[in-house]
């Protein structure tokens, strides 16, 4: 490797891209060897590399070579099957693949010119996820709507939330945006609250509706019903609801049905996040999850997290795709094109934020092939299978408690406080998070429910197997009895 590297030569390409995808192999294989969660401190790059870019090049063996010893371990690994934290984020051989695939072309198919194919796949996978997901009809691009593959659920809430706004600033006028109101629950994703922020909702009509254990935190229709009528009264204008299959703290899922018929009524966009779940969704035994979807404005999963693509592909679907383009399109010039102009073509810049886009339905298409619905569907059943297990080791040792119903693959428990205890157990569970994440053994996070501070044990990486969960309630334990014996 003592050549120097050309900015783009065939042969060069074959060679150097063989060693690296040895070098990514051998990390899988190695993967496990390594602490899950990175235990570096603060700024410690800095220290390990220099203070500007080289000026002559360097060759790769020696990048190699600092890949290993200086990055490597500030690695969280994401894709180690002893990581159970936040929700999983998905590689695997064909997504990789399709990444691959997607750098080699590296194109940018802002308009359906700009590369017809990205353009054309991105609609037909779409149309297939949603066929597998059974969602309305409304929601093919053989209609008025179709599907877009953003690059994360925070931009697509934030474009159907633009979409939303603007129609309604069309019929009320354009000086009402002081009285648009926006509803949620407090377990909605943050990403709905900056996606108010950009779009100038005013923050005191921002609504984030209470939930209880009495409904595992899902939103109440009637709560739902109330608030609006709180705000019609004072002469607000309620235009945009969220719902959620599968929340980030508990995987709650919200009653989708009931909460679009209010959105009707009220004549208010109706979003569904489904982020996480939403993979589940492909198993007819956990389709009933987005029952009452044929009520939605619009519909948001992340292959990215639970469906073996890798980041980022956040797939979302719109009954009505002209809400978005009246928000969001631009009409320069420079980008003019007779397919454009005689609107025979759909041209995905206006249905995002940014101008430039990547070829991410190739990742998505090869999974879809390389796998199939039957392996994605067993995939799925597999980690909540081992998610049902863990629950049952959780429930027959009787120092913990489950704190929410499991509904998918996410566990979350807590380890019971002594009788008396000042916090009910906050400091406990908030220490025992800190030992076993400090073990480097697995990686967990947390949550707070009812004030409680609680464990979340999210199953979803590709390599994790039964083996793994034993092995990590093995160490819960040990480190709950350490911890139980100081208190
Ligand atoms: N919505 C839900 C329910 C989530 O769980 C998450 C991520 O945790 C998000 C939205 C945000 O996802 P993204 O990182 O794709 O914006």
């Amino acid at each position: 490797m003592e050549s120097e590297l050309k900015p783009m030569d065939s042969e060069q390409l074959r060679e150097y891209a063989h060693k690296m995808v040895d070098f990514i192999a051998d990390y899988y294989k190695m993967i496990e060897s390594f602490p899950v969660l990175s235990q570096v401190k603060p700024g410690y790059l800095k220290e390990l590399l220099p203070d500007s870019a080289p000026c002559k090049p360097e060759n790769l063996e020696d990048v190699f070579d600092d890949i290993r010893q200086k990055i490597i371990p500030g690695i969280t690994h994401w894709q180690s099957p002893d990581y159970f934290a936040y929700y999983p984020s998905n590689s695997s051989t064909a997504g990789f693949l399709g990444e691959m695939l997607s750098a080699g072309f590296n194109i940018i198919g802002f308009s359906w010119i700009a590369s017809p194919a990205a353009t054309e796949l991105e609609m037909i996978v779409l149309d297939w996820f949603a066929k597998m997901l059974k969602l309305p009809e409304q929601f093919l691009s053989t209609g008025q709507g179709g599907g877009v593959i953003q690059g994360t659920a925070s931009e697509a809430v934030l474009v159907v939330l633009l979409a939303a706004r603007d129609k309604i600033l069309l019929k009320a006028g354009r000086k009402s945006l002081e009285k648009l109101v926006v509803y949620c629950s407090d377990q909605t994703h943050s990403a709905m609250q900056k996606a108010c922020q950009i779009a100038g909702i005013f923050p005191e009509n921002f609504r984030v509706l209470k939930t209880d254990s009495s409904s595992n935190y899902a939103l109440l229709p009637e709560v739902l019903s109330e608030a609006i009528s709180k705000d019609l009264s004072f002469g607000l204008i309620p235009f945009f609801l969220c719902a959620t299959v599968g929340t980030t703290s508990s995987a709650a899922v919200d009653p989708l049905l009931k909460l679009g018929n209010i959105s009707k009524v009220h004549d208010m966009w109706f979003h569904v996040d489904a982020a996480h779940a939403g993979s589940a969704c492909i198993c007819p035994e956990y389709r009933h999850h987005i029952d009452g979807v044929e009520e939605a404005d619009s519909f948001c999963m992340n292959a990215h997290k639970w469906f073996l693509t890798n980041f980022d592909c956040s797939l979302l679907w719109v009954k009505d795709r002209s809400a978005l383009i009246q928000s969001l399109s631009t009409n320069p010039e420079f980008l003019k094109n007779k397919a454009s102009q005689e609107n025979s073509v759909v041209d995905f810049k206006d249905w995002q934020i940014p101008l430039g886009r990547r070829f991410r339905s190739l990742k998505l298409w090869m999974v879809l092939r390389l796998y199939g619905l039957e392996n994605l569907q067993s995939y799925i059943r597999e980690h909540i299978k081992l998610a049902e297990q863990f629950e049952q080791l959780i429930s027959s040792d009787s120092r913990f408690e489950i704190v929410a119903p499991r509904t998918f693959s996410l566990v979350c428990f807590r380890l019971l406080p002594p009788l008396y205890d000042q916090d009910d157990g906050y400091k406990l569970n908030y220490n025992l998070l800190d030992a076993v994440n400090r073990s480097g053994k697995i990686f967990m996070s947390h949550t707070v429910l009812s004030g409680k501070f609680v464990l979340r044990f999210a199953i979803g990486a590709p390599l994790t197997e039964e083996r793994h969960v034993v092995a990590a309630w093995k160490v819960l334990q040990d480190e709950a009895t350490i911890l139980l014996r100081g208190s």
